[in-house]
């Protein structure tokens, strides 16, 4: 057993692609790191684009120009960095072998794609990105060290979307990482991790934030900071409504409501191993850290009624009607059997006596609107009559003790008047009430709110 006992004595700092875009992005990253001697684990993503460029080679590109001047693209990226490095030969070799393996694993993706591959080519964005940084920050003099994540963040084998293994990632977090921490900053990768069989497995687009959350709770880190482009969580978001205004102090529940209800800036996952174990999440901009951010805590000093409007959109919304269904029993179970058994997720429901509306979880991270799988609706229609809906946006309002207060309904449906609501839950989260409009004028509804609930 190790003799190091760190916990709750450092922070976790993560930096998103736009963060580590370019050298000059990087350096002000590593300003960051050195203004907190409390920081000793970071967390990286890849290079800004760089994600998607490897995606498109995952996919299999046939054609071999293109996929050289993918390929070119890569080396750019990263060459731009090194170029600008004092000594950056030791980095340029790691970089050069991980882009080596990128060409020839795009080859073979180019004869036959797998999820095991995808994984395999999509980690290098985050394992080239961690031998930069970590060498920039050190001709900086901090005591940067790289450090492979997939020594530590084991998962199950489930390509493209592993699940973590909380037990043997804490066990090994404390053999191989906080000792790590005593005497160097950390550098590492987020989103990716790898299997029993030393695979490498990938936690899903968007995934470093969950990978920072994951490390943070592993070495029971005191804080988790999140470093992205915009200074916080706000309002609503500032290109609908441009007087929304930055939260400085938000709860877990409000904030993991924000993020399941579409809001971008954290990953829906984040929360939980924050939550799990209680550390304080921060939200910043690495472009403008003086601007300050929002704090994601357990206990805040204020709970206002509303906090916060989130939209989503790309809803496909499902309506069975069924005459049985009236005064008879046993109909949502055999609904929800067949939705079970082809596993469709389902996000929002009402049910009238004999009709019930629901929208389908996003399952992917496409960003396309989900389907109802043809084989699902023929089963549903054996029961009921089907009907489906597209082009729909959720608009949430978020904010504190909803259930429990008056007065206030007359304020939001009176701001909403004009809108025609295609379904409206309410009632079984404190912390939410939610409209489902169409797309075309989910941006008016969500400005409307914003102004008379937010700006007056
Ligand atoms: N690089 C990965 C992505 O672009 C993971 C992340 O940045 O969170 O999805
Ligand atoms: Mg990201």
């Amino acid at each position: 057993m190790s003799n190091f006992n760190v916990a709750g004595s450092f922070n976790v700092a993560k930096f998103g692609g736009t963060s580590v875009a370019n050298f000059e992005a990087m350096s002000r990253c590593a300003a960051i790191i050195e203004k907190n001697s409390q920081t000793k684990l970071v967390v990286s993503s890849a290079c800004s684009g760089v994600t998607n460029l490897l995606v498109e080679l995952s996919n299999g590109v046939q054609d071999k120009a293109r996929r050289e001047e993918l390929l070119s693209q890569l080396a750019d990226i990263h060459h731009a960095i090194l170029d600008q490095l004092a000594d950056p030969v030791a980095a340029e070799k790691e970089v050069h072998t991980i882009l080596d393996s990128v060409a020839s694993a795009s080859e073979a993706a180019s004869f036959q794609t797998s999820k095991k591959l995808t994984d395999h080519l999509v980690s290098c964005g985050e394992l080239m990105s961690t031998h930069i940084l970590a060498q920039l920050m050190r001709e900086r003099g901090i005591p940067a060290i790289r450090f492979d994540i997939r020594e530590v963040l084991r998962t199950n084998n489930n390509f493209g979307k592993a699940e973590p293994h909380l037990e043997e990632i804490a066990q090994l977090a404390q053999q191989k990482l906080i000792p790590l921490c005593q005497e160097h900053v950390v550098i590492t990768q987020g989103f990716i991790g790898s299997d029993e069989e030393g695979n490498t497995t990938t936690l899903g687009r968007g995934g470093s934030d969950y990978s920072a959350a994951l490390i943070a709770e592993s070495v029971q880190a005191a804080g988790l900071e999140i470093w992205t482009d915009v200074p916080g969580i706000y309002t609503t978001d500032p290109r609908i409504a441009p007087k929304a205004s930055p939260i400085p102090e938000i709860s877990f529940s409000e904030a993991s409501e924000m993020a399941n209800f579409g809001a971008k800036i954290l990953h829906p996952s984040t929360l939980v191993p924050a939550l799990r174990h209680q550390i304080p999440v921060f939200v910043g901009s690495s472009k403008e850290p003086e601007k300050g951010g929002t704090w994601i805590r357990q206990q805040v000093e204020s709970s206002p009624l509303f906090r916060a409007l989130a939209l989503r959109c790309n809803q496909t919304m499902v309506t069975l009607r069924s005459a049985n269904m009236f005064h008879a029993y046993g109909f949502l179970a055999k609904v929800f059997e067949i939705l079970a058994k082809h596993k469709i997720s389902v996000d929002l429901i009402t049910t009238s006596e004999i009709s019930v509306s629901l929208t389908l979880d996003q399952t992917d991270t496409s960003g396309g609107a989900p389907e109802l799988p043809e084989a699902v609706r023929a089963e549903l229609e054996e029961l009921c009559t089907v009907e489906v809906e597209h082009n729909l946006c959720l608009v949430a309002l978020i904010g504190n003790n909803m259930s429990e207060s008056k007065g206030y309904a007359k304020h939001v449906f009176g701001t909403l008047e004009d809108f025609n609501l295609r379904m409206i839950c309410y009632g079984a989260s404190p912390h939410n009430l939610c409209f489902l409009l169409h797309e075309s004028v989910s941006k008016a509804a969500i400005q409307k709110l914003h102004q008379e609930l937010f700006e007056k």
